[in-house]
């Protein structure tokens, strides 16, 4: 028999990096949320070959202190969590300590980072094994270059799907995080071609209408509804724009893309019988509620989480988008077409 032994920590990130890091998109995801959690206004992020050859996110946030950059990437070490009570009660995106360690764990990272203009630190690890670490001049912020994703883990590399396919998936985070974000300038490019460019300046029609296009955007109702627990904002099609798939129907829970059957039902509901079978409508619903009210630990992309009173938030988004279609339809069609 063999005796129980510890994994060394380099194994361990890499089968927590099973979980978190299954795609380029998962890096992207994870370096963004990173970046926003630092109060970045700006992040501009470059893939080429659809994150496959290189991923890099460039931000202008809080920077990390030279002397923590090594304790960055150990497995479950964290700036946002300290205690048990903290985490009934998250604010940022991330908190538990696992995305640089794992995707440093599968590929080379580049980290450059500074929490004042000029003075900057630049670390480089390697499958989880550090190669360099100096001194750099650069502007506040911080920038993690990710390269040969998977080199060491052909299984996942096999996996993937078309550049294509994976570009799309990136595309698609990225979308769904600007849309979480509108107070943030967000771009993406891959291979120089600019696929998304946000304003940043908090208007969330803007930046529907930098993903869905004008049009769209102009065919969105704006709806608002608050009760004792949650503020519901967001805008809403009109019946007439709809799509074939449920994707186009965006939950944000305090700034965090989430997918939950039962609230984006909510708001199919909230359509009654305006739909045509087998169509959906196009909606951003942006949810602001107490933290205490939400546990995001459930699964370690934090997409999936569960709401406290999930029914009455349900309920609510139901009413308001019933409520604020059934006003539109008493404007006659030629007005609401703008
Ligand atoms: P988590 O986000 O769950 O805390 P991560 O492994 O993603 O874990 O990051 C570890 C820590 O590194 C963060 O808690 C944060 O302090 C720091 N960090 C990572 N990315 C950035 C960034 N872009 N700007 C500032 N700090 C960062
Ligand atoms: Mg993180």
């Amino acid at each position: 028999m063999t005796k129980i032994k510890e994994l060394p920590a380099i194994l361990a990130d890499q089968i927590a990096a099973g979980e978190v890091v299954e795609r380029p998109a998962s890096v992207v995801k994870e370096l963004v949320e990173n970046a926003i959690d630092a109060q970045s206004t700006q992040i501009d992020i470059y893939v080429a070959d659809s994150g496959l050859s290189l991923i890099k996110v460039i931000d202008n946030g809080q920077g990390i202190a030279a002397d923590e950059l090594e304790l960055a990437f150990r497995r479950h070490s964290t700036s946002k969590l300290h205690d048990k009570n903290g985490l009934f009660k998250i604010r940022t995106l991330g908190f538990r300590g696992e995305a640089l360690p794992s995707i440093a764990s599968v590929a080379d990272v580049t980290l450059k980072t500074a929490m004042t203009d000029g003075q900057g630190m630049e670390i480089e690890i390697r499958g989880g094994q550090q190669l360099d670490k100096k001194i750099i001049a650069r502007p506040q912020g911080t920038e993690v270059m990710v390269r040969s994703l998977f080199y060491n883990t052909p299984a996942r590399l096999k996996y993937l799907k078309s550049p294509q396919t994976e570009l799309a998936v990136i595309s698609d985070i990225v979308d769904r995080l600007a849309l979480g974000h509108p107070e943030i300038a967000l771009s993406l490019h891959n291979n120089k071609r600019v696929l998304l460019q946000t304003a940043g300046n908090n208007n969330l029609q803007q930046t529907i209408s930098a993903i869905y296009g004008v049009k769209n955007a102009q065919q969105m109702l704006p709806v608002h509804a608050n009760d004792l627990d949650f503020a519901v904002e967001g805008f809403v099609s009109l019946p007439k724009l709809t799509r074939a798939t449920k994707n186009y129907i965006t939950l944000l829970l305090n700034g965090r893309y989430i997918r939950n059957y039962q609230l984006t039902n909510a708001v199919i509901k909230g359509y009654g019988s305006k739909l045509m079978v087998g169509r959906y409508p196009m909606a951003i619903i942006a949810l602001k509620l107490d933290p205490v009210l939400v546990d995001v630990n459930v699964h370690p992309t934090k997409q999936e989480v569960r709401i406290s009173k999930e029914k009455q938030l349900c309920e609510l988004i139901q009413t308001t988008i019933y409520q604020r279609l059934a006003t539109e339809n008493l404007i006659p069609d030629a007005l609401a077409d703008f």
